[in-house]
């Protein structure tokens, strides 16, 4: 199918893109890579008026490391993100988790922010905010405001943010320095969604867990001065918590199983 018929808005600052979005309000959308976007539009779920793209606005092309971790500016593709070795340095699992999202040409236009924009439960991005307790920053013309991830998504496919919102940055804050991070996923074939993913903070025996892919959002769980012995009964609690569903890929059962196996397996190496 192809989309409705639309206007192309190319602003070059998030001035002129925030006033673009406070014009035409809810008639808009921000169009990123277009990597998600574009199969809505093509399959009339979403019938903007008006694109305002933002893939070219040299503000939002910046990645900065800090001692504290990583700012990914909106127009930051996937790819630009995973080659740019500081970063990677600074959080080594977004490196691991951006080898599952999709695919090199997907990578290529597809943004971080865009991705978290997106919200799909199964995503990867969203599922390391939440895990790395990181925040996503907006601007509209009234100002900025900073989300933590637990409070910017809010449900399948959908955010905190206002349609009178850009996403200006994503912040990943770097696990601490005597932590061990580790990242798995379970999806039908390499670069599709995961049908569950799993990452994890270990420091000592404090365990930070994030499943993805099972509830409607991402959810982390802090499981301080862990017991290995009491690990299987809590990622059954887990899983039973989450529930999970059915689909076309999996059941909700075999989603709680992957929790309690894959999960324990996870935890037990980065323990290691
Ligand atoms: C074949 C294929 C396989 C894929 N596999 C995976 C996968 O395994 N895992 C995965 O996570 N993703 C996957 N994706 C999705 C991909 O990662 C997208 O790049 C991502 O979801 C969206 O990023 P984008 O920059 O393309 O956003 P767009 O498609 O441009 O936008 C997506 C949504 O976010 C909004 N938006 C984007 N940026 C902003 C912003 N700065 N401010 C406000 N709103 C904004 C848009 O309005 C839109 O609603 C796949 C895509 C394809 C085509």
């Amino acid at each position: 199918m192809k989309p409705a018929p639309f206007s192309l808005l190319i602003p070059d600052t998030i001035d002129e893109a925030v006033s673009a979005l406070a014009e035409y309000g809810d008639a808009a959308r921000v169009i990123a890579g277009g990597q998600s976007l574009m199969a809505m539009m093509n399959m009339r779920l979403a019938e903007p008026d008006y694109l305002i793209d933002i893939a070219r606005i040299n503000e939002l092309k910046r990645i900065e490391v800090t001692p504290k971790g990583v700012s990914v500016g909106a127009a930051v593709t996937q790819s630009a993100l995973a080659s740019h070795a500081e970063a990677m340095a600074k959080v080594p699992l977004i490196a691991e988790a951006l080898t599952h999202v999709g695919h090199v040409q997907t990578r290529n236009r597809g943004t971080v922010c865009g991705s978290l924009c997106h919200a799909d439960p199964s995503a990867e991005l969203p599922l390391l905010l939440c895990l790395l307790e990181g925040t996503v920053t907006l601007r509209s013309t009234q100002g900025e405001r900073t989300l933590s991830a637990e409070s910017f998504q809010t449900g399948m496919l959908s955010t905190a943010k206002r349609a009178d919102e850009i996403v200006v940055s994503a912040f990943f804050p770097a696990a601490p320095k005597n932590a061990r991070t580790g990242f798995h996923e379970i999806a039908r074939r390499h670069g599709d969604f995961a049908i569950v993913a799993l990452a994890c903070i270990v420091e000592e025996r404090s365990v930070r867990f994030a499943v993805g892919g099972v509830g409607d959002t991402p959810l982390a769980v802090n499981w301080p001065n862990l017991d290995p012995a009491s690990l299987d009964e809590k990622l059954n609690a887990l899983a039973w918590r989450l529930g999970g569903y059915d689909d076309i890929h999996a059941s909700a059962r075999y989603r709680r199983e992957l929790i309690r196996r894959a999960g324990a397996t996870l935890i037990r190496e980065t323990m290691l």
